[in-house]
């Protein structure tokens, strides 16, 4: 765990000038351009880092062709290579505290999430790939007499690693982990707005014993940098978290270069299903947990609550005052629950849809503000409309901040229908004592991950992907490791 004392000790720590790391070196831009990195506590400028541009990215993927090439990386015995993911994973444990606090400064989320959900998930994911590996054979098919049929798994080559700002750590390390568990080198474009912990990851994953070249990072935005990657003609596979626009550009990237293989992790709009006979009081802890919690910057929130109409009105006011009760404020005080809008653009964002969405008929019960603007930092108050018609804005378009949209319903079918009834398709949540309905709503509910009676909260075991225009592919789980890799048959004759 992480105390205050340790986090009020690591709060102003200088942060040196943010560097690519390409082929073990720390390097500017080739054109010595860099971008201020704003810290969202406060709106000062945090540290500068490296504006990368097509040539960095060419000598990004060249360095990472090369190490992969020569099987400094692929060619080393899986247990090896497992050995040096485990000790990644341990260094990122033992660096946590240092890691939790940076990326805080770097984005705004509450210390005792991001302590969790960043460095310390993050070395639980390199661990988890670290320990597969040396662990998977591979299958002899069943053909007819006279030949002998081999399926093989081998590494694609180059992944192309392109993630968001929120949970910048733990979202790298499903990718990078998982990529180089398979054998594969990587190129890592983290957000411009959160980039200082995964550079930092950089250095770690060197003093780990990962061969130079493997781990390639370079920052940039994503016009410049993230365009020049998703067109690379030498890189072999993309993997992409962010939102939905983004990911349709990458699409059209790969069908414009090399027809690299794409995943894609996107948004959602994810729904909870209330009905009357759960735990009303648990439910809404959980409910606006689901939502409030990293100021609703997190690609499952639950931004959607569908109520039976029975329970609907006294369950909205339980929202209302779990919300008003939530403490929003400094990210780096361990009490605080929910922090700060990662940038001021997002922030304006989230304001603009809570000002549509009052237009657009649904009843604002509480937030709606922007808070502690006095900081220059960037905050917003859990916000609740309640009555969201069903075809508006706020319903249908995920907002990526702390506002939620509630609706009564009066049958499961009804309630399925509304929880199902947008593009999305990431996560939902159902609330019932009854088991049978439990089971029958996770089958009917088109998303991922259906959370029963509680939301949120997954680790590293089970997959988490998109049904619809949420996304293809699965990060966590072995399933990933699937993305990063080929089928090859060896056919002989007997
Ligand atoms: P974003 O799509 O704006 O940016 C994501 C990344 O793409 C950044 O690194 C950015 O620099 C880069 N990028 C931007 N334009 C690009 C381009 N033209 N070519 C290549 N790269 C480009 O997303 P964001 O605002 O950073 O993150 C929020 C979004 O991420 C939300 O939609 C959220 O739901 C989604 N998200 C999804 C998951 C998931 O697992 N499904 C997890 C977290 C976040």
């Amino acid at each position: 765990m992480i105390d205050q004392a340790q986090i009020n000790a690591l709060r102003a720590a200088p942060v040196g000038e943010g560097m690519n790391l390409i082929g073990g070196q720390h390097v500017p831009a080739a054109s010595g351009a860099t971008l201020d990195s704003i810290s969202p506590i406060d709106g000062t400028a945090l540290a500068r880092i490296a504006a990368s541009g097509p040539e960095d990215v060419d000598r990004a993927v060249a360095a990472a062709r090369a190490a992969f090439d020569d099987g400094r990386w692929s060619a080393m015995a899986p247990m090896a290579r497992g050995r040096i993911l485990q000790r990644i994973g341990d260094a990122l444990a033992d660096h946590a505290a240092e890691l939790a606090v940076l990326g805080v400064r770097d984005n705004g989320t509450e210390i005792a999430m991001a302590f969790k959900a960043e460095p310390m998930s993050a070395a639980g994911t390199f661990r988890y790939y670290g320990e597969l590996c040396g662990k998977e054979y591979g299958q002899i098919a069943p053909t007819a007499p006279g030949a002998l049929g081999l399926v093989h798994q081998e590494p694609v080559g180059v992944v192309g690693a392109i993630v968001p700002w929120n949970f910048p750590m733990m979202i790298a390390a499903w990718k990078v982990a998982a990529a180089l568990a398979a054998g594969n080198t990587v190129v890592l474009k983290p957000a411009e707005v959160a980039s200082l912990s995964l550079l930092r990851l950089g250095d770690i994953a060197q003093a780990a014993g990962l061969p130079d070249g493997v781990l390639n990072i370079l920052t940039g935005t994503g016009a410049a940098a993230g365009d020049a990657l998703a067109r690379h003609m030498d890189v072999d596979v993309l993997a992409f978290t962010g939102s939905g626009t983004v990911g349709r550009r990458l699409l059209e990237a790969s069908a414009q270069s090399n027809l690299k293989r794409v995943y894609l992790e996107l948004g959602g709009k994810s729904p909870c299903v209330v009905f009357a006979d759960a735990d009303l009081d648990a439910a809404a802890r959980a409910v606006a947990g689901g939502i409030f919690r990293d100021s609703g910057q997190v690609c499952i929130a639950g931004a959607r609550v569908l109520v039976e109409r029975s329970v609907h009105r006294a369950f909205v006011d339980l929202l209302v005052e779990a919300a008003e009760n939530m403490r929003v404020g400094d990210p780096l005080d361990l009490r605080t629950q929910a922090g700060a809008i990662a940038s001021e653009t997002q922030l304006n964002k989230i304001l603009a849809a809570c000002s549509a969405a009052q237009e657009a008929g649904a009843e604002l019960r509480t937030g709606g503000q922007q808070l502690h603007a006095d900081t220059g930092g960037f905050y917003v108050g859990p916000t609740i409309f309640d009555n969201a018609p069903q075809t508006s804005a706020l319903v249908q378009d995920e907002i990526f901040g702390p506002v939620l949209a509630a609706q009564p319903f009066d049958t499961e079918d009804e309630a399925t229908a509304l929880a199902n009834g947008t593009a999305y398709g990431l996560a939902a949540g159902v609330f019932t004592r009854d088991i049978s309905r439990a089971h029958r709503m996770v089958g009917r509910l088109r998303a991922g991950v259906v959370h029963v009676n509680t939301y949120g909260g997954a680790d590293v075991t089970v997959p988490l992907g998109g049904h619809g225009q949420s996304g293809n592919g699965h990060d966590k789980s072995p399933h990933a490791l699937d993305k990063f890799r080929n089928l090859k048959t060896a056919w002989i004759a007997l």
